[in-house]
């Protein structure tokens, strides 16, 4: 098969061109990060406007960095949610309109899909296996039996790690989006502060981060008042040390219980250097053959969407006219 996928549902513009599901034969991926980043934030109305400019454009390159045409096409794939709606709106309107011109069926996928199967691109899932999905918005671990099922066993209650790594990262005053500033310090010091780590009830494959990045945050202000000199690198190592073991720990023993061999990593935090040294370590360990896409297929992408779609394509999962963009779409 051969699948034009399209993903706006944050602050990336981007499309590819997917064989068989398991190769890239293009991926244009156009950042919006500059735009944003004065603000700390995606600001939802700039990222439509910016969507609305590049999206054409991106799709074209990706046509013809693949070198095919339409009619070398199967489907169009694109990121129906969740995401920011006016973001995601602009995507599957894209997808819509090329679909419905070349008499293409079209395929909606769920962005989170997306990212599990960015590890479909680097290694052939098997099954059983579990999921740790750690993004901007996401933090859940997912098992799966079979390609396209999803179950879902557990989930962040407050914040995604995501989320607090850039809240961390703000209040040491690191730039936007903080992941990957906080990793950078974090590999420069010793995780010396005891920070709180939130093991939850019993058995709970639950998460929740807020309670650690108030402690930073805490930590911080509290030094500062008495005007003491405390180093980020430390607080940032300590926190990166604290979000690890929750997140691994859970995973190991969700891996064990449902008897899994096969273990996937997904979503931006993915590209974490002590998470991903902490779970390879972890997977060594317990005999689980682990598979972590490189940093470009960690972040938003097209390319994760084809490869999720391409199963869609072959149960004849197709949307129609009415597909629109679910800002707040389930996993199912
Ligand atoms: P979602 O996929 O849940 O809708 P999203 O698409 O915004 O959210 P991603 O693009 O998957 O999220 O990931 C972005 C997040 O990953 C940001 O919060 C960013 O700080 C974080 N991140 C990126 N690199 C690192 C890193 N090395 N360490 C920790 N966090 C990182
Ligand atoms: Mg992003
Ligand atoms: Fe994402």
């Amino acid at each position: 098969t051969m699948i034009l996928a399209v993903e706006t549902s944050c602050d990336e513009t981007a499309a590819a061109v997917i064989r068989n599901g398991d190769t890239i034969v293009s991926s244009i991926i156009a950042s919006q990060m500059e735009s944003h980043k004065r603000f700390g934030g995606v600001v939802p109305e700039i990222a439509s406007r910016h969507h609305v400019e590049q999206i054409t454009l991106i799709m074209e390159e990706a046509m013809t960095e693949a070198d095919v045409t339409f009619a070398d096409l199967d489907a169009i794939a694109v990121t129906e949610g969740p995401g920011l709606v006016g973001a995601l709106l602009v995507g599957v309107n894209a997808a819509k309109a090329v679909a419905f011109a070349h008499d293409l069926p079209l395929i909606g996928v769920h962005h989170i899909a997306g990212h599990i199967y960015a590890n479909h691109l680097v290694e052939p899932l098997t099954f059983p296996l579990m999921t740790l999905v750690v993004s901007g918005g996401h933090t859940e671990l997912i098992y799966m039996k079979e390609h396209g099922s999803y179950e879902l066993i557990g989930e962040t209650r407050d914040d995604a790690v995501g989320e607090a790594y850039d809240k961390v990262a703000r209040t040491i005053g690191l730039p936007y989006p903080g992941g990957p500033h906080i990793d950078k310090l974090a590999q420069t010091a010793e995780a010396e502060i005891d920070l709180p780590r939130a093991w939850l009830e019993e058995g709970s494959y639950d998460f929740s981060f807020s309670g650690l990045k108030s402690s930073v945050i805490n930590t911080l202000h509290n030094a500062r008042q008495k005007e003491k000199e405390i180093d980020p690198a430390v607080i940032a190592a300590s926190f990166q040390e604290a979000v690890c073991d929750v997140l691994v720990t859970k995973t190991r023993r969700a891996a064990k219980e449902y008897g899994v061999k096969r273990l996937l990593v997904a979503g931006g935090v993915a590209a974490n250097s002590g998470l991903r040294t902490a779970l390879e370590t972890a997977a060594e360990e317990d005999g689980l053959q682990l598979t972590i896409p490189p940093l470009p297929l960690c972040t938003d992408n097209a390319a994760m969407i084809g490869s999720a779609a391409h199963f869609l394509l072959e149960k004849e999962a197709f949307a129609d006219d009415r597909l629109n963009g679910v800002p707040g779409l389930m996993l199912k």
